[in-house]
C-alpha cells in the first residue's frame, strides 16, 4: 500500500502545492481522500491514474477539498469510465454529488454513487474498511480510518510437514482457511497457521483540530496525516480557525503511538515549512512533511 501527496496545501493553491488530495494506492486500486480543485491533474503528473479511482472520501464542503470532483467526474466520462464512482462525505454529500453531476451540460455515463456518512459509521469495502469519526472544525467534517481486515496467519512448515501433509496445493488451501483431508485425516488451518495478523491502518484527519477521540482512533496507526496549517507560533490563530499547529500533530502522535506522522495542509503563508516540520519534530520523532507528490510507503507490519 502506498500513499500519494497530490496536493498538500491549506486553503488555496500556491505555485509549489496544490490543495488537499491524498491517493491510496492499495492493489490495482485507488482510494482517493479530498479532491480540490486540480487534482485530476496532479494525478497525470503523478504515476497514478484517475481511472483507478474506485472510491472518494471527502472530509468537508469547504472549496479546498471538493472542488476538483466536477472535473475529475467530467474527465472520467472522457476517458470512456464504465465502473461506478463512489463518494462518501458527510451530511448532504449526496446532494452536492447530484449538484455537481448537474452543473453545465454533462451527463456521466458511468454509475456515481454518493453516500452521506455519520460519525460511527463504517464502510467495509471487502479487504478493507473506512470508518468515519468526527472531525471539530468549523464546518461539519469528517475524520477517516482506512484499516485493512486481519490476515491469515503464516504457514508453518514444520508442522505441516511433521502432521504428514505433504507439500504442494493442499498447503494453499490451508493458507486460505480451507480444511483438507490426507488419508482419511482431516486438517484444519489453526493447525498449521500461526495467529491472524493484523492488516495496516491509516488515519486521516482532514480539517481538525487536535482532541481527544482523534487520539484515540489514531492509537497504533501506521500512518497517520494530520492537518499541519500552522507552526506553533501561530497555533491559537489556527485553533480559531479548527485548524491544528503542526506541534499540535505532534502532540497527537506521540500520544496515539502512530508509526509515522505526515504533515499536510500547510497554510500558503509558509513558503519555507521549516518550522512546521522542526515544531513537529521536537515532540515527535518519525515526522514527515509532505510536499506534493510525495510517496509514503505502508508495509505489513510483519
Ligand atoms: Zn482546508
Ligand atoms: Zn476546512
Amino acid at each position: 500500500m502506498q500513499i500519494v501527496f497530490l496536493g498538500t496545501s491549506g486553503s488555496w493553491p500556491t505555485p509549489k502545492r496544490n490543495v488537499s488530495g491524498i491517493a491510496v494506492k492499495r492493489g490495482p486500486e485507488v482510494i482517493l481522500f479530498d479532491c480540490g480543485e486540480g487534482t485530476q491533474r496532479q494525478f497525470m503528473a503523478s504515476k497514478l491514474s484517475f481511472m483507478q479511482v474506485s472510491r472518494v472520501f471527502l472530509t468537508h464542503y469547504h472549496g479546498d477539498h471538493f472542488l476538483g470532483l466536477p472535473g475529475l467526474m467530467q474527465s472520467m466520462n472522457f476517458f470512456g469510465r464504465e465502473a461506478a464512482l463512489e463518494v462518501y462525505g458527510p451530511a448532504g454529500c449526496e446532494a452536492l454529488v447530484l449538484q455537481l453531476l448537474s452543473l453545465g451540460h454533462f451527463k456521466a455515463a458511468y454509475p456515481v454513487k454518493a453516500r452521506d456518512l455519520t460519525p460511527g459509521e463504517r464502510v467495509d469495502c471487502g479487504e478493507y474498511t473506512v470508518s468515519a469519526f468526527e472531525a471539530v472544525h468549523t464546518v461539519p467534517g469528517l475524520s477517516y480510518v482506512l484499516e485493512e481486515k486481519e490476515r491469515p496467519g503464516r504457514f508453518d512448515l514444520e508442522k505441516a510437514k511433521a502432521l504428514g501433509i505433504p507439500p504442494g496445493p493442499l498447503y494453499s488451501r490451508l493458507q486460505e482457511g480451507e480444511s483438507v483431508t490426507v488419508g482419511g485425516k482431516t486438517f484444519r488451518p489453526e493447525q498449521v497457521l500461526g495467529p491472524p495478523r493484523r492488516g495496516r491502518k491509516i488515519v486521516y484527519t482532514g480539517d481538525s483540530m487536535p482532541h481527544e477521540t482523534l487520539v484515540a482512533m489514531a492509537r497504533g496507526a501506521d500512518v497517520l496525516i494530520h492537518d499541519a496549517t500552522s507552526d506553533a507560533a501561530l497555533e491559537e490563530k489556527a485553533n480559531r480557525y479548527g485548524h491544528s499547529s503542526s506541534r499540535q500533530a505532534g502532540m497527537v502522535a506521540k500520544e496515539a503511538g502512530v508509526g509515522l506522522l505526515v504533515l499536510t495542509h500547510m497554510s500558503p503563508r509558509y513558503e519555507d515549512p521549516a518550522t512546521l516540520f522542526n515544531d513537529a519534530k521536537a515532540v515527535f520523532d518519525r515526522v514527515l512533511l509532505a510536499d506534493d507528490f510525495a510517496e509514503v510507503e505502508v508495509p505489513y507490519p510483519d
